[in-house]
């Protein structure tokens, strides 16, 4: 639509002058003439022409208006790249930061993202699950804090987000950053640290909903496969072995919860500018679409 503006009202300006330069010559000579006779000049006949030089003005303003608008696009475009050349001088991808309270469907969301944007996705939980796995020195300082729900604490895990960062795929590919940063003193980190974020989508989804999702989610320990009691029931033989998973019972979500909020709250004044809102209620597509609206400006 922004792109028809120049070219519609370039036409309407070459319509109108050739107008000018094609009316007078082509009226009979007699006509201008019994116009002449009839005490009108020629002058008599310039409404016409004032209303193509008034269309020629429209289209002269509408034309401005185009460019301005285009302009102040590419400044929106020009910012971004700015944004990203100061996160390791020559980064071409951006980076993308998204949060929500645990069970809002970031990880679907992530997977969606990946696929159309081909951003690298880094999953702090994800990196601190393999460390765990493989017992490495991070992995068994972090085990105890993760086991009870709560947060590993940030010395642990900065500087291993800061050097992920900068390696090249990153730079070139974008990234789009799962899971950090989880409490202030990390937005705070990259902030000190020169990282800057092109956007950070925050997925919303009230408590109550989220403690619904929880509590009739099923794990089946032998396929690994998610089920939910009420959206997603499992199929009959399955059922007798499903696990419902300490940190899905309503006390574990709800102090989940807590800690959520308040780390959030303090995270989100860092990314003042970035932070784009979305309503995570309705179903996977419907939230992927508001994540592109809120990615269409990178
Ligand atoms: P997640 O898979 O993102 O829910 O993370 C699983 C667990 O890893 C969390 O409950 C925390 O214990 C820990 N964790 C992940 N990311 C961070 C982070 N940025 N800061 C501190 N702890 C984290």
């Amino acid at each position: 639509m922004r792109s028809s503006f120049p070219v519609l009202a370039a036409g309407l300006l070459i319509a109108c002058k050739s107008l000018l330069f094609v009316v007078p010559s082509a009226a009979p000579r007699s006509v201008a003439k019994a116009l002449k006779q009839d005490g009108i000049n020629s002058a008599a006949s310039q409404p016409s022409f004032d209303a193509c030089s008034l269309a020629a003005t429209a289209a002269v303003a509408l034309t401005a208006a185009a460019v301005a608008s285009r302009r102040s696009v590419t400044a929106a475009g020009r910012q971004s790249k700015i944004v990203r050349q100061a996160r390791g001088g020559d980064a071409k991808g951006a980076l993308v930061v998204i949060a929500g309270p645990p069970a809002a469907g970031k990880g679907t969301q992530c997977e969606k993202i990946k696929e159309q944007y081909g951003f690298v996705h880094i999953s702090t939980g994800d990196i601190l699950r393999e460390n765990v796995k493989n017992g490495t020195e991070l992995g068994l300082k972090a085990k105890g804090f993760m086991d009870s729900g709560a947060l590993v604490p940030s010395e642990l895990i900065v500087d291993l987000v800061k050097d992920r960062l900068t390696q090249d795929d990153v730079k070139e590919k974008g990234c789009l950053l799962d899971g950090f940063p989880r409490a202030p003193d990390q937005a705070q980190a990259m902030v000190d640290a020169g990282i800057k974020v092109d956007k950070f989508l925050l997925i919303e989804v009230p408590d109550d909903t989220l403690v619904e999702r929880g509590c009739g989610r099923r794990l089946d320990p032998e396929t690994g496969d998610i089920y939910h009691l009420k959206f997603k029931p499992p199929p009959e033989d399955v059922v007798e072995r499903l696990v419902h998973r300490s940190d899905d019972q309503e006390e574990a979500i709800r102090s989940r919860l807590k800690i959520y909020h308040e780390q959030i709250d303090g995270i989100t004044p860092f990314f003042k500018d970035q932070v784009y809102r979305l309503d995570g209620t309705s179903k996977p597509d419907e939230v992927f679409g508001l994540v592109t609206n809120g990615l269409s400006d990178l």
